[in-house]
């Protein structure tokens, strides 16, 4: 999988997440909001997200 250095991310228990780097394998992903009225970065979310299957990390 190619490292989109446009998207940082932190989260390795995702399956598009580069592993080796802070970085996401994805294109393009989509963050949402998870509140009806976001006003914290803690409200938002990707969307693009899914866990890995074999789960180590
Ligand atoms: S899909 Fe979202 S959570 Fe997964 S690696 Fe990419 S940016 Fe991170």
């Amino acid at each position: 999988m190619d490292v989109n250095s446009s998207i940082g991310c932190s989260v390795t228990e995702c399956q598009y997440h580069a592993g080796k780097s802070q970085h996401c394998t994805l294109d393009k992903i989509m963050v949402g909001k998870n509140e009806s009225y976001t006003s914290q970065s803690e409200d938002t979310d990707c969307e693009s997200f899914k866990v890995k299957e074999n789960k180590t990390y």
